[in-house]
């Protein structure tokens, strides 16, 4: 039953109820109140005309008063021999009647309660449920429970579906030969391990792999969020665990599949005064692996992108004792994760699958099947079948720098401003040495808050950097800055994530790369979630943290001193690459280079005029 309809359910019976409240109370203002009087004070209120009517039941008379207010009242008296009485009640004009059916008020009254008694239960019924399925006990919330866990019979999805991730595969290939043939394993005494941890960062495929285990073994796949287990109520975690491998041992053989393990699997007793329900989830966890019989072909795959914050004890042997890595693809993975996505959209013959792969260094699986449906999508607002190049590029900015932003209006002055800072960036890039092209400069708007921006691509891949690559980097980044002020001496917000950027290199460069002068290899920071967003933790004393910041102001100010040269030496081809770009928003590489060339060519022959001259 779904959400709305129940709550239809509940608002029908509250409506209804409220009704019957209502006019019960209605009943019981309209029903006389009551007032015992004599038998002879009776007669002289007959006597007295202040009777209207009279009703005899079999043990009291009911006298009705010809006065009643809105809150009515009755007389009530016993009942006398009296023969008389009708004539007395006949001559003074009073109506009177004898009541044929006793219980009648008594039956209707019964019958009344007894249907506000059946709604009241039913309505509780509804609430109770709704309690008991969240604290997941009881019979009726098996139903919701077993929900959250989420089975596929067949995935469809092989190894030929995950590119890249060479390493990762070769170790799952031998737990799908277990599941093919367990027996052959046993045979020999071999002990298969329990479970296997998928550790890398998000989007990286991990989810991807162990549907392909479970598709390439023919077997049953299950799968739960490891957040699913925690719930408000103390133990149903716990009971959700039971639950899953309960379902896993009916199924087997079969892959069970526990995503963001981190969310149950955190160490235990760390965090002042505990978390009752995530340990006990957690043990019922460990309990549960323990107790399984591998035998029967159950494997427990789970991922996380936080394997530091795991307790120990779920690595250990019979656990969790096999880790697989999940990295980001290099370049040959990512041009073979566009490969696989591509093939299923159609394209046209100018797309550059090694571009793209080439210019989206740190993207992951995720991030390039996103590029390829973004392009997808645009290629059919354009009215196209089929994707052409551009479109990928376009979505790749997308993914990179967010969408363009047509309605956001630069002030004449401000884009002015924005096309120096990026051409401040491409100038000094160009003029470094070994320092990765230029591909593009844009300075259209984008919805994640850049103004504009300039794209390098490198021509291959580097695995390693350099201290003269960092140091490059860095003056790249002073080079928006730098063109500000020296083209209009201000300087301007724009440059602050510029800022960010090469102060972190330039920090690691002296705690982590051991690239400085005065601390020579010294680490003085380590990575604390590797996977996520690299955050670091400083492991120096206050003095050492000083003389950091020193270095660290030291190598920026040198950078962008040699920037700020490089830039007050080349002002002409910044101001004709300037102007390009406010006429036509876009410039690329080639363009660029152009301009570069043409103007570095005129810079050589009057410096050899000068020379000449002297
Ligand atoms: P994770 O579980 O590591 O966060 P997923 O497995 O959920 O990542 O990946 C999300 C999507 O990204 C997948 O459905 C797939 O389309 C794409 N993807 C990620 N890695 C790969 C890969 N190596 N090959 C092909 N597609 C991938
Ligand atoms: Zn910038």
């Amino acid at each position: 039953m779904n959400d709305k309809f129940k709550r239809l359910i509940f608002v029908f019976l509250a409506v209804l109820i409220s009704i019957f409240i209502i006019i019960f109370i209605v009943y019981i203002m309209a029903k006389p109140t009551e007032q015992e009087i004599s038998y002879s004070d009776f007669l002289n209120k007959v006597l007295a005309h202040e009777v209207k009517s009279v009703k005899i039941t079999s043990n009291r008379i009911e006298i009705m008063p010809v006065n009643n207010g809105i809150i009515k009242y009755k007389y009530i008296t016993g009942i006398m021999d009296d023969p008389n009485l009708v004539n007395v009640l006949r001559n003074n004009d009073v109506d009177f009647s004898a009541q044929i059916v006793e219980q009648d008020s008594v039956f209707s009254a019964f019958l009344f309660w007894s249907l506000l008694m059946v709604l009241i239960a039913v309505l509780w019924f509804f609430l109770f449920r709704n309690v008991i399925e969240k604290s997941g006990g009881g019979v009726m919330s098996f139903g919701k429970n077993a929900s959250k866990i989420f089975g596929e019979k067949k995935t469809g999805i092989t190894f030929k579906d995950v590119a890249g991730q060479e390493e990762a595969k070769e170790s799952l290939v031998e737990i799908v030969n277990y599941l093919h043939d367990p027996a052959a394993y046993i045979a020999i005494g071999a002990r298969l391990p329990k479970g296997a941890l998928l550790v890398g960062p998000p989007g990286t495929g991990k989810t991807l792999l162990a549907k392909a285990v479970a598709g390439e073994a023919n077997v049953p796949f299950f799968s739960i969020s490891g957040s699913d287990f925690i719930e408000m109520f103390v133990g149903v975690g716990a009971s959700r665990v039971r639950d899953l491998f309960k379902k896993a041992d009916e199924k087997a053989p079969c892959i069970v599949f526990i995503d963001e393990i981190d969310a149950v699997g955190k160490t235990r007793g760390g965090s002042l005064g505990g978390n009752d329900e995530r340990d006990q989830t957690l043990n019922q966890l460990l309990s549960e692996m323990d107790g399984f019989d591998s035998s029967k072909g159950v494997v427990i795959l789970a991922a996380t992108n936080r394997p530091e914050t795991l307790d120990p004890a779920l690595m250990r042997p019979g656990r969790f004792d096999r880790q697989i890595i999940v990295e980001r693809p290099d370049y040959a993975g990512r041009l073979s994760v566009l490969k696989v996505h591509i093939k299923n959209v159609k394209v046209g013959s100018d797309i550059n699958l090694e571009f793209i792969a080439r210019a989206t260094p740190g993207a992951v699986g995720a991030d390039l099947a996103n590029i390829v449906n973004e392009s997808a999508l645009r290629a059919v607002r354009m009215g196209r079948n089929y994707i052409i190049h551009e479109d990928l590029e376009e979505s790749m900015e997308v993914i990179i720098a967010g969408k363009q932003k047509k309605d956001r209006i630069l002030s004449p002055y401000e884009k002015k401003l924005v096309a120096y800072h990026e051409v401040g960036h491409a100038l000094v890039a160009a003029l470094l040495k070994d320092a990765a092209p230029v591909h593009k400069i844009t300075i259209v708007p984008r919805t994640m808050g850049s103004l504009g921006y300039t794209l390098q691509v490198d021509e291959d891949e580097k695995y390693l950097m350099s201290k003269d690559d960092i140091l490059n980097k860095i003056k790249i980044f002073m080079g928006g800055r730098c063109s500000e002020e020296a083209v209009f001496n201000t300087l301007t917000t724009g440059a602050t994530s510029d800022i960010e950027q090469a102060t972190n290199l330039a920090r690691n460069m002296v705690t982590m790369y051991g690239m400085s002068d005065e601390f020579g290899m010294v680490a003085l920071e380590s990575m604390q979630n590797k996977y996520l967003d690299g955050r670091t933790i400083m492991n120096c004393s206050e003095e050492t943290a000083t003389k950091v910041d020193d270095e660290v102001k030291s190598i920026i100010n040198g950078c962008y001193n040699s920037s700020i040269r490089l830039i007050k030496d080349n002002v002409k081809t910044m101001d004709e690459v300037a102007e390009f770009l406010m006429q036509k928003e876009t410039i690329t590489g080639e363009e660029f280079m152009e301009i570069f060339n043409k103007n570095k060519e005129l810079l050589y022959d009057e410096n050899k005029n000068i020379e000449l001259l002297k």
